[in-house]
């Protein structure tokens, strides 16, 4: 029989046992396959003056050859003059599932010697694909929506053990809404583990008074004790002091590992106790890369796309933002429509009626002048035939004709005669 849950009686969910197996316990590994065989999409973006060991780090972090090692320039070489943006994609597959990966990278960024400008461009950038992805989901057809959009954007700040310059201050705080800010402290090998204490907190101090926000690992109250301490220890972290190599060295107990060698020892990238390294990457990719994912799409892009959109004056309701809903648009789009047509129609039927009675008026008129003649006329000869008949009935009665008339008569028979 079924049994009610604590909450029956307060909301309408009752909890039910069921009474055999059903089947849906299997949903988690349907979404499973259906992702795996779909593949992820990321898109992480670098940011540093050049030199940082920017490649280098994701092309530890990846383990692949994504860059290839690059060759200083020589002093007589030309300079860019402007942050240029760059990317570069890679498929790559580990365990069966496949990532198709975009890594932004920014050169130029703070090689000038006037670098006020340089977050400008980056900012465009990532501002521009989230108006790509607008236009992709307002299209008729979304079935190919393609994710350019930033997820995750590592700052390379430059070990001077000191704390941040002009630069970074300004760059994070251009761009902390619009996408994840994951500070590092780049080569931190070339730092004692007391330097990076400090250099840590000053840099944690600047960022509080400035108000930026930087991507934290986000916990859930259902989650267990486990997951909680994890996202605590990566938090304890940032901003991570990373040491990136892409050679394997041999250390002197005989193991093979990616670091950096030096005459006072060996700096092993995945070891905990050396560097940040393997706690960015759980950040990055092993544990929260999904969160990435989503906070861009709920959070940074939601924002950015409900500013967008009042900017161009799409309605807003009192608290709630009002969603354009296209059917409702249409909706909105036909009545305004009619309305037009209603209202071209009346002013047609005036402008037909005016032009009706001017007619109408003037026909009445030559109607009436019409009439005034034929009744001068008509006058006329009724006066004429009195006048006739008047003559007729003196002749007929012989009485003398008036003597001007008698003359006259006379002088006609005279000369008829
Ligand atoms: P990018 O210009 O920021 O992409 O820097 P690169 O990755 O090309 O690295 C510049 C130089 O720094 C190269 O000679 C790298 O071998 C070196 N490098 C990269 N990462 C590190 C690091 O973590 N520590 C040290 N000491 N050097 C590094």
């Amino acid at each position: 029989s079924p049994s009610l849950g604590p909450n029956a009686g307060v909301s309408s969910v009752i909890r039910k046992k069921l009474m055999g197996y059903v089947g849906f316990a299997n949903l988690p590994n349907q979404v499973h396959r259906k992702s795996v065989r779909k593949g992820f999409q990321f898109t992480a973006m670098v940011v540093g003056e050049s030199g940082l060991g920017k490649s280098t780090l994701i092309n530890t972090l990846f383990n692949t050859t994504l860059y290839a090692p690059k060759e200083p320039l020589p002093p007589t070489a030309e300079r860019p003059k402007t942050v240029a943006i760059e990317s570069i994609d890679a498929d790559i597959e580990e365990n069966g599932v496949r990532l198709h990966l975009t890594v932004v990278d920014t050169p130029g960024f703070g090689d000038f010697v006037n670098n006020d400008d340089s977050w400008r461009p980056i900012v465009e950038n990532i501002e521009s694909r989230f108006d790509s992805y607008l236009e992709q989901e307002n299209r008729v057809n979304r079935q190919k929506v393609v994710d350019n959009r930033v997820h995750a954007c590592l700052y390379f700040i430059q070990p001077t053990g000191h704390s941040l310059k002009q630069i970074d201050i300004e760059f994070m705080r251009r761009l902390h809404t619009k996408v994840n800010l994951i500070p590092v402290i780049a080569k931190a090998d070339t730092l004692t583990d007391e330097e990076i204490a400090d250099f840590k907190n000053r840099i944690l101090a600047d960022i509080a008074h400035h108000h930026i926000h930087i991507f934290q690992a986000p916990t859930y109250d259902n989650e267990d004790e486990e997951t909680i301490a994890e996202a605590e220890e990566i938090a304890s972290k940032i901003p991570f002091a990373v040491v990136g190599s892409d050679k394997v060295v041999a250390t002197p107990d005989g193991r093979e590992v990616r670091g950096r060698s030096y005459p006072w020892g060996i700096i092993e990238v995945d070891n905990e106790e050396h560097c940040d390294f393997v706690k960015l990457r759980q950040m990055l990719v092993r544990t929260y890369m999904e969160e990435l994912r989503e906070y861009t799409n709920d959070v940074l892009y939601e924002n950015w796309r409900t500013e967008k959109l009042l900017s161009m004056g799409v309605a807003q309701d009192s608290s709630v933002f009002k969603e354009i809903n296209p059917a409702e648009r249409m909706q909105e789009d036909r009545v305004l429509h009619e309305a037009k047509l209603a209202k071209m129609e009346a002013e047609m039927k005036m402008v037909f009626q005016q032009k009706v009675q001017e007619k109408e008026a003037k026909l009445k008129q030559s109607e009436e002048e019409l009439y005034a003649r034929h009744k001068e006329m008509k006058d006329a000869l009724d006066k004429q035939r009195s006048d006739l008949e008047e003559k007729k009935r003196k002749i007929e009665s012989g009485r003398p004709l008036t003597p001007e008339k008698s003359n006259t008569s006379k002088k006609n028979r005279f000369l008829r005669a």
